[in-house]
C-alpha cells in the first residue's frame, strides 16, 4: 500500500511516500480501507519533533483521523460504537482515543474498534475524515468540560478552523447564543453561514469590548479557547462572573495576573482529547452522531492528495485565514 513515512524529525519534507505492507489488525482491531484522512495542527508539531506530550519512535506514520470501509476484523472485537463493526461497515476513525492506531495517512490504516465509529450513508468520506479530533475536541470542550447549557452564551474564539467551525454548530444546536472569531473576511462570512449569532474579527484590536457589548456587559458564559497563550487574558475581560474557559489550543507562554480568575470566580478548565473518561466519549460519540444526523457538517476549506501530505502541513500552519478542515484525498 502507499503510506506517508516520516524517518525524522524535521520540515514538511520529511513526509515521505513509500510502498508498505497492508497492516494486519490485532486482537480488538479492525482494519479500514481508507479514502479521505483528517490533518491536524498536532501532527505537525509532532512532525517537526517539538511536542511536549511525547514523540513517536522513529520511523512512523502519522495521523489519527480518517473514513473509510472496514475490510478486516481482528479477533475478539468488541464493537466501536456500541455494537459490533464488520466488512463493508462505513466508517470513521478517531485515533486519538485509540490504545493502537498504525497511522491514517495511509491507504489502510489498523486500529483499535473502540475507536471506530459508523458513518451515516449520507456523509461523504471527506466530512467523516473531519468528524474524529475535531468533533470529539469540540463536543468535550463544549458540553463535558465547559458544560454549555440551553439558553447561555459560548464564545468560539478561533471559530474557522477545524474544532471552531464545528463548535459553533454543535452549541448552536444546543439552543446557545453563539459568537465566534475569525481572523479573514471568508473565516467571518463562513461563521455567520454556520449559524454563529455574531462574528467578530480576532485580527482586529478592540474586538473583546464588541463582544462585552453584545452581552451588555455582562460577558459570556463559556468560551471555548484555541489559542490561550494569547487570548487567556482577553478571555478573563470577556467572560461573565462564575464563567467558564475551556483551553482547547496553546502555542507558547504566558506571563499574566491569576488575579483575574479570582476577580471573575471564573474556572479555567483545560481539555485534552487523551484524556476523555470512557463515558465521556460514548457521550460526545452520541453527541456528535445525533448533529451530524440533524444536519451539522464538517466545513472542508481544502483538500490534497496523500503524496502531497507536506502541502497540507505547510497549509494549516501558515498564518490567519482558515475556512474549515484540511483534508488529505486517497484515490
Ligand atoms: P486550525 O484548523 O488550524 O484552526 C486554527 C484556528 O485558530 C483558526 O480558527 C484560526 O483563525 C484561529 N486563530 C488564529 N489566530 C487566533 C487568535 N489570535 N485568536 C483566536 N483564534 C485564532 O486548528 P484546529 O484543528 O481548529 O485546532 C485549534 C487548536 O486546538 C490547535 O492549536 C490544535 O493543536 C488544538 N487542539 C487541541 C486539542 C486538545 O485535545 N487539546 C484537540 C484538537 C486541537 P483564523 O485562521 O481565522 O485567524
Amino acid at each position: 500500500m502507499k503510506v506517508i513515512r516520516v524517518s525524522q524529525f524535521g520540515d514538511p519534507d520529511v513526509l515521505r511516500l513509500v510502498d508498505a505492507p497492508v497492516p494486519e489488525p490485532g486482537a480488538g482491531e479492525v482494519r479500514v480501507r481508507l479514502y479521505a484522512v483528517g490533518v491536524n495542527p498536532v501532527e505537525t508539531y509532532i512532525r517537526s519533533g517539538n511536542y511536549a506530550a511525547g514523540l513517536p519512535a522513529l520511523p512512523y506514520t502519522p495521523g489519527t483521523d480518517g473514513a473509510g470501509i472496514v475490510d478486516a476484523v481482528g479477533s475478539a472485537v468488541p464493537g466501536g460504537g456500541g455494537s459490533a463493526l464488520k466488512v463493508g461497515d462505513r466508517v470513521y476513525v478517531a485515533g486519538a482515543v485509540a490504545k493502537r492506531i498504525t497511522g491514517t495517512y495511509a491507504e489502510y490504516v489498523a486500529c483499535d474498534a473502540g475507536a471506530v465509529f459508523r458513518l451515516p450513508a449520507h456523509v461523504p468520506f471527506e466530512q467523516g475524515a473531519g468528524l474524529g479530533t475535531p468533533g470529539l475536541t469540540a463536543c468535550q470542550a463544549l458540553f463535558r468540560r465547559a458544560r454549555l447549557a440551553p439558553g447561555e452564551t459560548a464564545l468560539i474564539h478561533g471559530a474557522s478552523g477545524g474544532v471552531g467551525s464545528l463548535a459553533v454548530q454543535l452549541a448552536k444546536a444546543r439552543g446557545a447564543v453563539v459568537y465566534g472569531t475569525a481572523g479573514s473576511a471568508e473565516g467571518l462570512s463562513m461563521l455567520k453561514e454556520l449559524g454563529a449569532d455574531r462574528a467578530f474579527d480576532h485580527s482586529q484590536g478592540g474586538y473583546e469590548a464588541e463582544i462585552l457589548s453584545a452581552t451588555g456587559g455582562r460577558g459570556v458564559d463559556a468560551i471555548i479557547e484555541m489559542l490561550a497563550n494569547i487570548n487567556l487574558e482577553k478571555d478573563l475581560e470577556m467572560v461573565a462572573t462564575r464563567g467558564r474557559i475551556a483551553i482547547v489550543g496553546n502555542r507558547g507562554n504566558l506571563d499574566f495576573n491569576p488575579r483575574l480568575v479570582m476577580l471573575k470566580d471564573a474556572d479555567v478548565l483545560g481539555v485534552m482529547l487523551k484524556n476523555m473518561l470512557p463515558g465521556e466519549l460514548s457521550a460526545n460519540v452520541s453527541a456528535l452522531n445525533d448533529a451530524v444526523g440533524n444536519g451539522v457538517r464538517v466545513r472542508i476549506a481544502a483538500e490534497y492528495p496523500l503524496d502531497d501530505a507536506a502541502g497540507a502541513h505547510a497549509s494549516i500552519m501558515s498564518g490567519s485565514g482558515k475556512t474549515g478542515k484540511i483534508i488529505l484525498r486517497i484515490a
